[in-house]
């Protein structure tokens, strides 16, 4: 026992370190452990009690803060956690230290005593104390230093820690120890009189200053007779033992001592049922409280386990001890000396405790929840990423993803503009910021996409080369010089000025002439990316501007996504179908396109997506039109309009043999030697298969003959000799085996051949002329556009432009009665506004000639006519069909057809002026298909004639009139003997 003690007061002693604590920690343990699983309350009580020896050193005192790390050490230790905000001020348990008289008490001091016998004996055995007596028994203390507690009373059977910070009263306590009195008289403060009732201010300053009699004046009358278990500089450890009363002041000297009076409780019957009942209740209390908390669980658990050491008077300590009552209701149960009444106060302050701890347990728990649901959620999101991670389904995680934009952008860092890579740089930072499964990540991390992939000053090297540049366009085109000639000027003015600029191009014409084609052509040649985007019937600006990035799905614009596609900075950009732009309901895409092509503006083209400026100066763009006169005006302006009208019959002949033939040939993969389509073949196609002005229905036509011509070879077994298929080692390992083969297997070889060989002969050559053309492409679609041979009369050939490309139409007149003052006119044939004026100013005008050529002649005035412009399924309109309505007119009313092989064009004013018309080049290629020798165009329109190409105008009598006496000498004036 003694060695036990003394390595418990080494562990007890000095300087406390955080280094120490894990041995401390075991040491503790093992008392635990052994007061614990100890049957002999005598083992208990010694192992105990020296516990407090070493626990208030490691217990924080009323000073120390709760959460020094040792303090948490223990509390884990011991079940203690910090919900007890009251925790710092309270007492702590001694499980079986002494309390009034009783043995367990005095046992202890006995042992205590007899520990330091022997130092005492030799040190102190001559030297007298005026302070303690030398006395060690504690009933024989009647002369006692009063020690001022500040927070709550000390109870006997209970340790704890105070702080002296006088050192005469320090001295004093050393001294009493030394002398093996070991004891002094711990008081509880009352209130200071001028503070407020919960007096827990007063700082340990004001008490220290208490002197004397002020000091007394402080206490509190009852207090705990208290062993000085240990000192450590200026922390003191008390233990209570048994109640006092203060009776006297001894001296007004310092340190306080005063003469006591020992308490007893008043006498009790054991067998009392009351005593007994409110003992069990304050008993099944302490259990409730220990469920509820864990506060005080080691103590609780210690107490019951050894209950059957306890009084009732015990009991009723220890419950106030532990429980948070204030300083006031504690002092109350250490002043009651009749069990009964301490224990009734006991059980109020405990179900009290109980109801407190209720609150505390609900309160935490309504926190824990809200804290583990977020815990749980951040757990499972956690494990999600893991999840995804593993699968591969996620790999791209917040750094990768940013770190693959920086090296997408790194290579051309210096050719992107400032605020451009500005703005990569903050998004990329708020890329790190986001929540990787919030939409804005998602929105975010698609701008980057699209701010970091884009061609950033990055330049296809240009090739002006004009000899090149020729050379591609007449490969890919036949004629179309006048087109070809303004590319290769183009070209021609970059070379010298070293770029070029960004212009527009605006090809118009039917469909089919091709326009989109010759705009891949001039990308090639010139070396640039190509990218077509159509516009027709387009109504959304955001297709030309983009979305802002807000909207759920938001795109950039046609013109970022091209950039995104062809990966250079300057494309050729084929806007197509220009001139079929729709009508935006919200925004107007025309004034969109403007802004894009645009020279001035496009070098700061904006779009809502990308937000920042993007250079398109050095786009080159190309658009395509089939009508000029829809391109809206403002864009109109900015173009070089090109325009391409049709092909003539002899042209398309020779795009047909030249390129279409060539391609489909190609396509088909059928060889030129295994095909041969006569001319005669090729122009009946042209005339009567495919009449319009451009070549695309021909291409078609011809694509069609000559995937018959591939079934037809395939059918009569004209398969190539190897599968194409066939790969290099294959092949090697085939001629490998005829080399280590057989005679028999080369003659067998031989025979393949000379069957191949056979087969080629027996697939004659497929010949395609005019009797055999119906079998590849049906029956003629057109015939002649003359329906008439020679024309009647009344009857007279005008020629047309529609967007197609020109025709030739014809205008009837005839009578419908005849009668005095019966003139008038009805027309058919969904003749438009402009039509139908044209031919009320052609009878008055026509009315006007003949009173001069025949002035006796009443046809007019007495002629009900009817004219009209037969396809009466196609609406016609415009006002050029005027002179041909006339010498319709005419012709009826003088009874006379017009000249064989004429047709005629042009305005008419009321006058019989001829005023110009459009379309010169489709009209005399319609005039031409019709096989019309004599042509009649407004004087006006010359020189767009003598623009054409010569194969065009060659073989054809054309006229240039102004007035319309001109054109009636060359319909009627002709001789009737030549005509035949
Ligand atoms: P568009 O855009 O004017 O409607 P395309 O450019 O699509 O017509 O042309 C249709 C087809 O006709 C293309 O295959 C093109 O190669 C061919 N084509 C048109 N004009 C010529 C030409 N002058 N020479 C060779 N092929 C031509």
């Amino acid at each position: 026992m003694k060695g036990l003690d003394t390595n418990l007061r080494l562990q007890a002693s000095p300087q406390l370190s955080n280094v120490f604590l894990p041995k401390r920690l075991t040491l503790v343990r093992n008392l635990n452990f052994r007061s614990s699983s100890s049957s002999s309350p005598a083992m208990l009580k010694l192992f105990s009690s020296r516990v407090h020896h070493l626990t208030p050193a490691i217990r924080p005192g009323p000073r120390s803060s709760v959460d020094s790390p040792l303090f948490k050490a223990l509390s884990q230790l011991t079940g203690l956690n910090r919900r007890s905000s009251s925790l710092g001020h309270r007492v702590f348990f001694c499980s079986d230290s002494a309390s009034e008289a009783e043995a367990a008490a005095a046992e202890v001091a006995e042992a205590e005593a007899k520990v330091a016998e022997a130092e005492a004996e030799v040190a102190d055995s001559k030297s007298s104390s005026a302070i303690v007596s030398t006395n060690p028994k504690p009933e024989d203390c009647l002369t006692v230093l009063a020690l001022p507690v500040p927070h709550r009373p000390l109870f006997p059977g209970f340790y704890m820690p105070i702080y002296v910070k006088d050192p005469k009263v320090l001295a004093a306590l050393q001294e009493s120890r030394r002398r093996q009195a070991p004891y002094a008289g711990a008081f509880l403060l009352k209130d200071a009189p001028s503070t407020d009732s919960s007096s827990s201010s007063d700082t340990e300053k004001n008490i220290s200053e208490l002197k004397g009699k002020g000091l007394l004046e402080r206490l509190h009358e009852v207090g705990t007779l208290a062993q000085i278990s240990s000192i450590q500089g200026d922390q003191v450890i008390l233990v209570g033992h048994r109640r006092l009363r203060i009776t006297e002041m001894v001296s007004c000297e310092e340190p306080l001592t005063v003469k006591v009076d020992h308490l007893k409780d008043k006498p009790f019957d054991m067998d009392d049922d009351v005593i007994k009942a409110t003992s069990f209740e304050v008993i099944s209390t302490l259990r409730d409280v220990l469920k509820t908390s864990s506060l005080w669980r080691d103590h609780v658990q210690t107490y019951t386990q050894h209950i059957g050491d306890f009084t009732y008077p015990r009991l009723a300590d220890f419950g106030a001890a532990i429980c948070g009552a204030n300083r006031h209701q504690a002092q109350e149960v250490l002043e009651e000396l009749d069990v009964h009444k301490r224990l009734r106060l006991t059980l109020e302050l405990m179900k009290k405790e109980m109801e407190i701890s209720k609150i505390q347990e609900t309160i935490a728990k309504a926190i824990e929840e809200k804290i583990s649901g977020e815990q749980r959620r951040y757990l499972l999101n956690e494990q999600l990423k893991a999840i995804k991670k593993e699968l591969g389904v996620e790999t791209d995680d917040k750094s990768a993803l940013s770190g693959k934009f920086k090296e997408r952008i790194e290579p051309n860092k210096e050719k992107i503009p400032a605020h451009i890579l500005q703005v990569i740089e903050e998004e990329l930072t708020k890329l790190q910021l986001l929540e990787a499964s919030s939409s804005e990540f998602n929105v975010t991390r698609n701008y980057l996409d699209w701010l970091t992939i884009l061609p950033w000053g990055n330049y296809s090297d240009e090739n002006f080369d004009v000899v090149r540049a020729q050379q591609i366009l007449d490969e890919d085109h036949y004629g179309l010089s006048d087109v070809k000639e303004r590319i290769l000027e183009f070209i021609a003015v970059g070379r010298l000025r070293g770029t070029s600029q960004g212009k527009i191009i605006c090809l118009s014409g039917p469909p089919g002439v091709g326009k989109t084609s010759i705009g891949r052509s001039i990308a090639r040649a010139l070396n640039r990316k190509f990218f077509r985007f159509s516009v027709g019937g387009l109504g959304d600006v955001a297709e030309i501007k983009g979305h802002r990035r807000t909207y759920v799905g938001a795109m950039p614009g046609k013109m970022v996504q091209c950039l995104k596609s062809v990966g250079t900075a300057n494309p050729l950009v084929l806007i197509d179908e220009i001139d079929k732009l729709g009508k935006g309901h919200a925004g107007d895409p025309a004034s969109a396109l403007l802004e894009l092509l645009d020279p001035e503006q496009n070098a700061n083209f904006l779009d809502h997506y990308l937000d920042v400026t993007i250079d398109l100066s050095k786009v080159l763009f190309v658009c395509t039109a089939n009508v000029i006169d829809m391109i809206p005006n403002p864009l109109l302006d900015r173009m070089e309009v090109i325009s391409i009208a049709g092909y003539i019959t002899d042209e398309k002949v020779h795009i047909a043999r030249d390129y279409l033939e060539k391609n489909a040939r190609g396509d088909c993969g059928i060889k030129p030697e295994q095909v041969d389509v006569s001319d005669a073949a090729l122009l009946s196609l042209i005339e009567n298969y495919c009449r319009e002005a451009g070549v695309r229905n021909l291409q078609k036509q011809i694509e069609k003959i000559y995937r018959k011509i591939a079934l037809k070879l395939v059918r009569e077994g004209a398969v190539p000799e190897e599968p194409t298929v066939t790969s290099d080692v294959e092949e090697a390992e085939i001629v490998a085996k005829l080399d280590v083969e057989s005679p028999e297997k080369d003659a067998a070889k031989e025979l393949k051949e000379e069957e191949a060989e056979t087969k080629k002969i027996a697939v004659e050559k497929v010949m395609i002329d005019e009797s055999n053309l119906a079998d590849y492409v049906g029956k003629p679609v057109f015939h002649a556009e003359k329906i008439y041979e020679p024309t009647p009369v009344g009857v007279v050939m005008g020629l047309a432009w529609t967007s197609m490309g020109g025709s030739t139409l014809y205008i009837e007149t005839t009578v419908v009665e005849e009668g005095e003052g019966k003139g008038g006119l009805n027309i058919t044939g969904q003749l438009g506004d402009v039509m139908k004026e044209s031919t009320q100013i052609a009878h008055t005008v026509a009315r006007k000639i003949l009173l001069e050529k025949e002035p006796e002649n009443p046809f007019f005035a007495n002629s009900k006519l009817h004219l009209h412009v037969p396809a009466g399924a196609t609406p016609k309109d415009g006002p050029s069909a005027g002179c041909t309505m006339i010498t319709s007119l005419l012709s009826l009313a003088m009874n006379k057809p017009v000249r064989k092989d004429l047709a005629m064009t042009g305005e008419v004013t009321l006058t019989g002026r001829i005023l110009p018309i459009g379309g010169v080049k489709e009209k005399t290629i319609a005039a031409r298909r019709s096989q019309v020798k004599t042509i009649v165009f407004p004087e006006a329109n010359r020189r767009d004639f003598e623009e054409l190409a010569e194969n065009v105008k060659e073989g054809l009598d054309v006229h240039f009139v102004d007035d319309y006496g001109k054109i009636f000498e060359l319909a009627f004036g002709y001789d009737d003997k030549q005509q035949d």
